[in-house]
């Protein structure tokens, strides 16, 4: 079926309304009507080839919420008119040890990325969220607990995950100090789910001017990186740090942040290399994680997680036609701090 969208045609173009193709639903597939989609700074980079590997035409658009227009006769888990929503995984093999672990963004076999990966079940590429309607195979569609305003929401199915998958796997609760570098999306989903897991949360901050947001958003400190006097002080001050950037910037002085044996995890997905000083790991025993958005069943406790806790995204819902002006304030750091499109207002 032919359905509305708005997509990319190179790295140089702008994004711009156009039509695709989205497969007839098989028997086990959901049909979207999609609201609303956040726009990620990965849409960014993927719309701009920044890492390489893009498709074009590109449609980006990960983090979606939508109500169900129709379902395939084995869909038992879904029915029309529910919202629902839909991540950055779209499908994977369920067979190998990965996907039986939980953690399908890892898949053997190659996961199947909401955009811009090879379509396993249609043709060419996958197309995200920057569209009228999206057909997702039900294993991979998440539930939206009542109430939950649809919107907030929608960033949650990325910038949520990213930043709860490492929180729980780093164990961030009472007792803890979480340190977030760089209050962007992700950042600012980073502080809000730390502070309702208890732990204490330090942001670490380019701009001065988020200062009062970082304690609205439920930090205790703030430290601003370009003031060396207050960056040093910070030395030793958390236990885990969810680094958020996205660009270059000093690793090596972020590590010295952490206590001894703390952790710095990257979310933060800089196209360009990371210059990397050894010396603060080694002297403080210190590690360097990584870590990809979460698995399905773990995004579905985050958002019961965020249900229960009434934690939702702090957004600015824009018309689509205005993504391209998104993506220009995204890149001068002027959000608070995510632009949902939606998609039912033109
Ligand atoms: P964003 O809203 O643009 O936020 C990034 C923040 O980083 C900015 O608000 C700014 O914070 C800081 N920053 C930006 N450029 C910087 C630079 N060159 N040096 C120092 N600080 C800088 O982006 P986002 O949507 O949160 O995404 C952040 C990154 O995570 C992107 O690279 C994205 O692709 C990646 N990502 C990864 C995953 C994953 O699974 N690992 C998932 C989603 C997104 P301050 O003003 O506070 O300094
Ligand atoms: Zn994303
Ligand atoms: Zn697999």
């Amino acid at each position: 079926m032919q359905v509305r969208a708005y997509a990319v045609a190179s790295a140089a173009a702008p994004l711009a309304p156009t039509r695709i193709d989205r497969r007839e639903p098989g028997p086990r597939d959901v049909v979207i009507d999609v609201l609303y989609c956040g726009v990620c700074h990965s849409d960014i980079h993927t719309a701009r080839g920044e890492w390489g590997g893009t498709s074009y035409p590109a449609v980006p658009g990960h983090e979606i919420v939508g109500r169900v227009s129709a379902v395939g006769r084995a869909v038992k888990r879904f029915k029309t008119g529910e919202p629902v929503g839909v991540g950055c995984l779209v499908d994977s093999c369920r067979q190998c040890a990965n996907c039986k672990a939980g953690l399908e963004q890892h898949c053997q076999g190659g996961p199947t990325f909401t955009y811009n990966s090879p379509d396993k079940k249609g043709s060419g590429h996958t197309f995200g969220g920057y569209a009228d309607t999206i057909v997702v195979d039900q294993d991979f569609v998440l539930r939206i607990p009542s109430k939950m305003p649809l919107e907030r929401t929608a960033p949650l199915l990325c910038a949520g995950i990213t930043t709860y998958s490492p929180l729980k796997r780093f164990g961030a609760k009472r007792g803890k100090t979480v340190g977030v570098l760089g209050l962007g999306g992700l950042g600012h989903m980073a502080v809000k789910l730390a502070a309702a897991m208890g732990a204490k949360v330090v942001v670490f901050s380019g701009s001065e001017s988020k200062r009062a947001d970082a304690k609205r958003l439920g930090a205790t400190g703030f430290v601003r990186t370009s003031d060396a006097t207050a960056a040093a002080a910070a030395t030793s001050m958390i236990d885990l740090l969810i680094d958020t950037v996205s660009g270059p910037h000093d690793i090596s002085a972020a590590l010295g942040w952490l206590s001894t044996g703390g952790v710095a995890v990257m979310v933060g997905a800089s196209p360009d290399p990371l210059s990397l000083g050894v010396f603060p790991l080694i002297m403080g025993r210190r590690a360097l994680a990584g870590s990809l958005i979460g698995g399905i069943s773990e995004t579905q406790d985050m958002l019961d997680f965020c249900a229960r806790k009434g934690v939702y995204s702090d957004v600015e819902v824009l018309p689509v036609a205005k993504v391209n002006e998104a993506y220009e304030r995204v890149l001068k750091g002027d959000v608070r701090y995510r632009f949902v499109l939606d998609l039912k207002t033109p």
